[in-house]
């Protein structure tokens, strides 16, 4: 098989991909197609195809604008723009359930008719083909189009896992687990939702429950085990978590014990109020999921004692 840098096919997508516009008209930058192509991108990856039915995804497709869009003032966000117009980009193809011709723009008529968008069906080949593109295309988008601290948040939502998509041989960061069986893991795209909706959109640790407009924002859905180390994506596998106690949890300054305190490294140090208030959730009770049964498991929780906290935790005060 050949690299796909080295060929022609792929590199006629990528300046395909490259040359999607990254403004509108009115000067509003337009993340529109960029994130209907992410959305096929993660259904390809997950599912073997990028079909995606606009009748059942308007919704998705609509909250991802709102979420990673640019903010609307005045009327809302179309999602029906980039599934009727990007086939003019050639990289999308739209069949109705009687191939009848859509009004461009109409969300109607996207619904009435059954509308499914996809790659077109060579492309869709050449990234089967040749995994690495399917990393190129994604990145080649992101960095396109967003600041490099909310990639990892828009590959969430599709169900593409960054790091696993850069790094396939090695995995995120210094952590390949030997004879993980991680690679061609699926990652849940609901792994999130449940996650955070189970600890009604807070962090667990501080309670942050910031939103821009309705939609929460700096809070994210963490692996008490992680998918590197064939965590899996379950609630009970999954802690909401604001940004900055997500990463010291990935770093190990912060742990859960099995009776649902937080722990603090004795490891982690500074002076600053930031800091202090690290320090001082020491011992706290983490606020508890809704339901019992969404409660960490204790073999996850134990997982992360021994593999990523840095123990001795903190004495409480
Ligand atoms: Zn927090």
């Amino acid at each position: 098989m050949t690299e796909a840098s080295e060929d022609p096919a792929a590199q006629d997508w990528l300046s395909r991909v490259g040359s999607l516009r990254q403004w509108s008209k009115g000067g509003e930058r337009a993340p529109n197609k960029p994130l209907l192509l992410l959305y096929a991108l993660g259904r390809l990856h997950n599912d073997g195809s990028s079909r995606v039915v606009y009748k059942s995804d308007e919704a998705r497709l609509q909250q991802m604008l709102e979420e990673f869009g640019p903010p609307r003032q005045r009327s809302p966000h179309r999602p029906q723009f980039a599934f009727s117009r990007m086939p003019g980009d050639g990289i999308w193809k739209v069949d109705t359930s009687d191939g009848a011709a859509l009004r461009a723009d109409s969300r109607a008529d996207l619904r009435r008719a059954n509308a499914v968008g996809r790659l077109p069906s060579n492309d869709e080949q050449l990234l089967h083909a040749h995994p690495e593109l399917l990393a190129q295309t994604v990145q080649r988008l992101l960095q396109g189009n967003w600041p490099e601290s909310l990639h990892s948040e828009i590959c969430e939502f599709v169900g593409l896992d960054l790091k696993e998509l850069l790094e396939p041989e090695a995995g995120p960061a210094s952590d390949a687990a030997p004879g993980s069986s991680r690679q061609g893991q699926k990652r849940d795209p609901y792994f999130r939702t449940q996650v955070l909706s189970a600890y009604e959109y807070q962090c667990a640790m501080c309670g942050w429950d910031a939103r821009l407009s309705h939609a929460s924002v700096g809070l994210e859905a963490a692996h008490i085990q992680w998918r590197a180390y064939d965590g899996p994506d379950h609630p009970k596998n999954g802690i909401s978590l604001c940004v900055l106690h997500h990463r010291l949890f990935d770093r190990g300054v912060l742990g859960i014990s099995p009776d649902l305190k937080v722990e603090v490294s004795q490891d982690f140090n500074g002076r600053g109020t930031s800091a202090r208030l690290v320090i001082e959730l020491a011992n706290q009770d983490i606020i508890p999921p809704q339901s019992p049964a969404q409660r960490p498991e204790g073999r996850y929780i134990n997982w992360h004692q021994e593999q990523v906290f840095k123990s001795p935790a903190r004495l409480p005060r």
